[in-house]
């Protein structure tokens, strides 16, 4: 019998090394939703900015809004939702996309 105690016996889940299996979704980068700017529409109001419970969000000196800070951002939606002219939606983020 070895060193194959008792108690891995009883309880194999102790001892299985194989591969583990479920159903669960790890979200990755590449499926995460991220905000674009339509700028045409965009007045430059800046209330996404001053929304933005991450900061993730900044304004260019003529206050054309951009994403700041992309890692920040939890797709949380609020900037969309507050925006007064529909000019912002969350899109899944590209492969290689900077904004
Ligand atoms: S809230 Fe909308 S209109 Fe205002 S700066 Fe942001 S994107 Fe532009
Ligand atoms: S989705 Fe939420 S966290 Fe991301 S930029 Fe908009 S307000 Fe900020």
């Amino acid at each position: 019998m070895g060193h194959y105690s008792r108690l891995n016996y009883n309880f194999p889940a102790l001892i299985y090394n194989g591969p583990v299996t479920g159903t669960a979704r790890v979200k990755t980068k590449k499926q995460r939703r991220r905000p674009s700017f339509d700028l045409v529409r965009c007045k430059r109001c800046s209330i996404c900015c001053h929304f933005c419970p991450e900061g993730a969000i900044g304004l260019h000196p003529d206050g054309t809004p951009y994403l700041l800070e992309p890692e920040a951002c939890r797709a949380c939606r609020l900037c969309e939702d507050m925006c007064p002219d529909w000019a912002i939606c969350l899109r899944s983020e590209q492969a290689g996309d900077a904004s």
